[in-house]
């Protein structure tokens, strides 16, 4: 993204996202929670400063919003290395990543989003490049067709995925680095919206910071997001200012729950509890059945309605929780008088 001049950036890139970049953290110390991940980083970090070479290949799993991007461009600035971005599914033919690795320098941090994603013969000239910081090219066709190395040099492969699980083991362990980034705590999103308010110049209550971060499904991006839809009704409904009434006026609106459940969240659990009898329920089944991609609601949703204890992933498939039926106002089965039917929907 730092490649881009303000003009381009201006013009192309849509508001959101240049909020996005705004408040993208630049070092570690502004990368707030995590503080596990944080100090285990800054010491790869060091040492690999310290001995003067490339820090190790960093593989950084989690759901979407929660950083993963943020930290490797992080780790570009702390080592003092270029930085390099692209994703798996822009890799579409073997010379889309011979290209990069070729124009590499020393020391570059090449990051990799969606690496589950990526097609065989990529991973395995991948392979090679981790491994050897060598090129493996063909050169000529048909009988004549030969392999040659080329040297590359040393560099930082990070690769970002939310599936960990999709990634084949062979490229999994040439990472020497592995970092599971987890939902954050409602303190830890209260620290980024603090942060972003600093930033932007809101003025935000206690309260209402505290409010914000129980409806942020402990993802960054939904906090930036919710802060910056929050301070539009401030500011056009009332002097600018944060206050609770604002955002309590402004998740109403935005039909989002006390829990920070939107309303796909809650047509999921009620999809479930309605059709399946409150499951067990495939997961594919259930996307078809919610008009969402498989995707969307493994990584997305799902993550923030099973630590929200309303949603179990069982082997047979998706269940909800009696606690979903409680939050939605209905009787959960077994409980004396059970009408689901007659209830809310
Ligand atoms: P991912 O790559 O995991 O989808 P990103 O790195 O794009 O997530 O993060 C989304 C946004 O959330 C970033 O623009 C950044 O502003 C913010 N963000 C993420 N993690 C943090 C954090 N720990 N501290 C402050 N802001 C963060």
């Amino acid at each position: 993204m730092e490649e881009f001049d303000e003009g381009i950036l201006n013009n192309e890139l849509r508001d959101d996202e240049q909020f996005e970049i705004r408040l993208r953290p630049q070092r570690l110390e502004e990368f707030q929670g995590q503080a596990p991940v944080k100090d285990n980083l800054k010491v790869f970090v060091t040492a690999a400063r310290g001995r003067q070479s490339a820090l190790d290949h960093v593989f950084l799993s989690g759901p979407p919003g929660l950083g993963k991007t943020t930290l490797a461009g992080i780790l570009a600035h702390e080592m003092g290395a270029e930085f390099k971005v692209t994703s798996a599914p822009a890799l579409e033919k073997p010379k889309d990543l011979a290209g990069l690795l070729t124009s590499m320098s020393e020391g570059t941090l090449f990051f990799i989003d969606e690496i589950h994603r990526l097609r065989p013969a990529i991973e395995e000239m991948l392979y090679i490049a981790m491994e050897d910081y060598e090129l493996d090219w063909i050169i000529g066709q048909g009988p004549a067709a030969r392999n040659i190395r080329i040297p590359l040099p040393p560099f930082t492969l990070v690769g970002a995925t939310t599936k960990p699980g999709k990634v084949a083991g062979p490229l999994y362990s040439r990472f020497g680095i592995t970092v599971r980034l987890e939902l954050y705590s409602e303190e830890e999103i209260e620290l980024v919206l603090h942060r972003s308010a600093k930033l932007l110049g809101i003025e935000c209550s206690e309260a209402a910071v505290n409010m914000l971060a129980r409806s942020a499904r402990g993802t960054p991006r939904v906090a930036n997001r919710l802060l910056r839809r929050v301070r539009d009704f401030a500011e056009v409904l009332h002097d600018g200012t944060i206050q609770v009434s604002i955002v309590e006026q402004a998740l109403q609106r935005l039909l989002i729950d006390s829990i920070g459940l939107e309303h796909h969240d809650r047509e999921i659990l009620k999809t479930i509890i309605r059709n399946y009898a409150g499951g067990p329920v495939g997961a594919e089944t259930l996307a078809i059945s919610i008009g969402e991609s498989i995707d969307t609601l493994e990584d997305f949703y799902e993550p923030y309605l099973i630590r929200s204890g309303l949603l179990k992933r069982t082997p047979r498939g998706r269940m909800v929780t009696p606690r979903a039926y409680t939050h939605l106002g209905l009787e959960p089965p077994g409980t004396p008088d059970n009408g689901n039917e007659q209830l809310l929907f």
